[in-house]
């Protein structure tokens, strides 16, 4: 049996850890080629290892996608060296929680930085790509996913810059879907709840305190599911397009 996504090439931001990780694997196994972007290099190595131990293909790509000329030429390596694109998964990001109130705005910064320019930058980047396998390449279909968090549908105190963060990839995802989807190019939006990874490892003091307990009396959700739930909107048929998928672990209210 052909595997579903045999053939196509992804890009996964963020793959040397936690939900990233297990997404390169996941779209690996189903068949993609996939380009590993962090910054970590010593970590994209161990990853690209195991995929092609398993007979799977995967280019390591270091970069800072803070910075749009990093992020251009990730996405040129990667076009470069499979000689095209079907897939985005924007998935890198930081949590840095805290009051509004005496906050260090730097911490704003850098997760502004992250989970919106470096999406922005990287969507930008590989929208020539996917418009083009969308219009002739093997499956006539192309993807975006956007990693964003149940942060994104409902707001916490201590939380408001992630929460202002993933509020406005929903927005864009939305509007971007719109804008491409008759052009056949995908545009959809993952919310998880509490996920297994080193995303609260970040914080400090008592907001990493009340994530820890959080981590502690709850049963979340393994990177794994979040994969699952990726490999899923990519691997529909042409006309079906998974614009939302909020994934909750049962035991989170
Ligand atoms: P991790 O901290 O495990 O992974 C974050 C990834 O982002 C790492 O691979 C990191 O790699 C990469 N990254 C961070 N900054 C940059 C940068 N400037 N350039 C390139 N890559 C970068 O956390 P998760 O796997 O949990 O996070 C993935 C996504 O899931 C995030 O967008 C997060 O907001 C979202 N999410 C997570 C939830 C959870 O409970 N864990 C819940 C809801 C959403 P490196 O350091 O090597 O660059």
């Amino acid at each position: 049996m052909t595997s579903p996504l045999a053939g196509t090439v992804a890009l996964v931001t963020g793959a040397s850890s936690g939900i990233g990780y297990a997404t390169a694997r996941a779209l690996a196994a189903q068949g993609a080629s996939v380009v590993l972007v962090a910054r970590r290099q010593d970590r994209l190595d161990a990853l690209a290892a195991k995929i092609q131990a398993v007979g799977g293909s995967a280019l390591t790509v270091l970069a800072d996608i803070t910075d749009r000329a990093q992020s251009e030429a990730a996405v040129q390596a990667a076009v470069v060296r499979f000689g095209r694109l079907d897939i985005l998964v924007n998935n890198a990001g930081l949590m840095l929680l805290g009051p509004i109130v005496g906050a260090d705005p730097e911490e704003w910064e850098r997760m502004i930085a992250i989970n919106q320019k470096g999406l922005l930058y990287m969507t930008n980047a590989a929208l020539p790509h996917l418009l083009a396998a969308a219009e002739d390449g093997p499956r006539r279909v192309a993807d975006i996913v956007n990693i964003s968090s149940i942060a994104g549908r409902v707001a916490w105190a201590n939380y408001g810059v992630y929460n202002m963060t993933k509020f406005g990839v929903n927005g864009f995802t939305e509007s971007l879907r719109q804008e491409i989807t008759k052009k056949h190019v995908r545009v959809g939006v993952l919310e998880p709840g509490g996920v297994d990874t080193e995303l609260g490892s970040h914080n400090s003091g008592m907001m990493r305190d009340s994530i820890d307990a959080f981590y502690e009396s709850t049963e979340v959700l393994q990177a794994e599911d979040i994969a699952d739930g990726v490999v899923y909107m990519v691997s529909r048929p042409r006309h079906a397009a998974i614009s939302e998928l909020w994934i909750m672990p049962t035991d989170q209210a």
